[in-house]
């Protein structure tokens, strides 16, 4: 049976990044079957709706999507659509490997670490958004089931991935209750897992240690904010966000995108890097299955840009999107 997968090619640098990664599954021979589907300022523009029925029934259908970046207005106008994608199909995992590739020039090399981010609460639930003239409010809500299951789903992915400490980043010291209970929960499940070390740091520090010694870190897990924060923070350490994947998770749908957003000042010029939707890609099929042909796609991107053979700008070279792409695809 042909699989079918729900896709949303996004705003930005979004469809250029998303058509770039369908050129490779095509190289690859994957035969998936594509239900195109619209959110945010597109979809609006379209259905006059922000989250298309249609575009909900495909992915609850589907169960597994790969998404370019959506826009969201800065500071007024409509909610995120990706925290809204997040929160209905209850993705709660965002999994956003940092993985240094030979070649890239970084401050560092051979960095391999995972930030997992509770991708559903804390202060982008959304709930009690107030602005009252001079005075605005928004609801941090964190749950003892929402830290629970983050958590315990860093560690079990880290015995099954053989790594060895996760450290778990808060603000427990300023923001009792929400951080505090995070803190508390992790401590819990961090004690039923006596083969992997538990690492507790408060989130400035974390920050500050990441840039001076990355090294110390394995899998990273925080609240909704600091994951976000640290992520980028951790893209940096790589390359950029050309180089950074990820994959929202829940029981059983998972939308694959990367850590970057839209890029309104790169976007239509042929410039950005593809990498970051083809390793969420990578990392789609992997969720999926297809293991060779994971293996394949962060192989061939991993020699592109080794053999610096027409690489983009942020990676140091002269190229653009479709030269970057075409040189994946020769070697797949
Ligand atoms: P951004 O992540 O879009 O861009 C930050 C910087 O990184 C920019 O200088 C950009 O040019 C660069 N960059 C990003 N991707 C790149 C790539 N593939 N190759 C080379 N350079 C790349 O952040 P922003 O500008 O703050 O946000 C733009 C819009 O994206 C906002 O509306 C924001 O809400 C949205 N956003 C969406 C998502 C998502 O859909 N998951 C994530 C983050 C931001």
């Amino acid at each position: 049976m042909t699989q079918r997968l729900t896709v949303i090619k996004g705003d930005g640098i979004g469809p250029s990044l998303v058509d770039a990664t369908l050129k490779v599954f095509e190289k690859l021979k994957l035969n998936f079957q594509y239900d195109f589907v619209e959110a945010g300022i597109e979809a609006h523009a379209k259905h006059g709706e922000l989250l298309p029925a249609s575009t909900l029934n495909s992915i609850a259908t589907n169960k597994i999507c790969l998404k370019g970046p959506l826009t969201t207005p800065v500071g007024e106008g409509f909610k995120s659509m990706n925290v809204t994608l997040r929160q209905k199909f209850d993705l709660y995992v965002n999994l956003r490997p940092a993985l240094s590739f030979p070649g890239v020039v970084s401050r560092y090399e051979n960095i391999d670490l995972i930030t997992i981010r509770e991708n559903t609460e804390g202060l982008y639930s959304g709930e009690g958004q107030i602005v009252e003239g001079d005075h605005a409010e928004a609801k941090s809500v964190v749950t003892r089931q929402g830290s629970e299951r983050i958590v315990r789903y860093a560690f079990e992915m880290s015995r099954k991935l053989g790594r060895k400490k996760v450290t778990v980043v808060h603000k427990a010291n300023i923001l009792k209750s929400t951080s505090g209970l995070f803190l508390k929960v992790a401590r819990e499940v961090a004690a039923q897992y006596p083969d992997i070390q538990m690492q507790e740091m408060i989130v400035d520090n974390c920050c500050m240690q990441l840039v001076m010694n990355p090294y110390q870190f394995d899998v990273i897990v925080t609240t909704n904010l600091f994951g976000d924060i640290l992520s980028d923070l951790a893209a940096g350490l790589v390359g950029g966000l050309g180089m950074a994947p990820a994959a929202n998770i829940g029981k059983d749908i998972a939308i694959f995108e990367a850590v970057h957003g839209s890029a309104p000042d790169i976007a239509g010029k042929n410039i950005a890097n593809p990498s970051s939707v083809m390793l969420a890609g990578a990392m789609m099929l992997e969720h999926m299955g297809y293991l060779k042909e994971a293996n394949k796609i962060t192989t061939a991107v991993k020699d592109v840009i080794n053999k610096k053979d027409r690489i983009t700008k942020d990676l140091g070279g002269t190229y653009g999107t479709t030269d970057f792409t075409q040189a994946v695809l020769e070697r797949l």
